[in-house]
């Protein structure tokens, strides 16, 4: 997906400078093994990554599909988008890494940014789940 994926999108800057107006500090362009995640917080092994819904087809949200209709091609360049996602956080956790998967939907509103970027900030510094995951329920159809 590397020709699809553009680095440095919108919500992946608000990420970024939300963590680091909360004190945290990391390099850009970081890798963990071959996986490339947007925030690399290595020293406490967290992985962040910041989804575009449409290209990582957030699931019931209404910004990753379009009224256009899919050919058999863009299907299979999704579904494999999906699977790799998957793949990535099944290798990171069973590296004992903790991943978090920031929506592109939830930046999008200034005040449910903030509460996602608490409850991220909460989930880094106090819960040893591996798994953390923006939602937004009001963009849900
Ligand atoms: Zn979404």
């Amino acid at each position: 997906m590397s020709g699809i994926r553009s680095t440095n999108t919108k919500p992946e800057i608000l990420t970024r400078k939300a963590l680091h107006r909360l004190g945290y500090r990391f390099r850009l362009d970081s890798k963990v093994g071959k996986i490339k995640p947007d925030i690399v917080l290595a020293s406490r092994k967290v992985a962040i990554f910041v989804h575009g819904c449409y290209w990582h087809q957030h699931e019931g949200c209404r910004l990753a599909y379009s009224d256009r209709n899919y050919s058999a091609q863009w299907k299979k360049k999704f579904q494999d988008n999906i699977e790799r996602d998957k793949k990535v956080v099944k290798e990171l956790t069973e590296n004992h890494w903790r991943v978090a998967v920031i929506w592109e939907c939830s930046t999008r509103d200034a005040n449910v940014f903030d509460e996602i970027i608490n409850n991220l900030h909460d989930w880094i510094q106090n819960y040893r789940n591996q798994y953390f995951e923006s939602r937004y329920k009001k963009i849900l159809v």
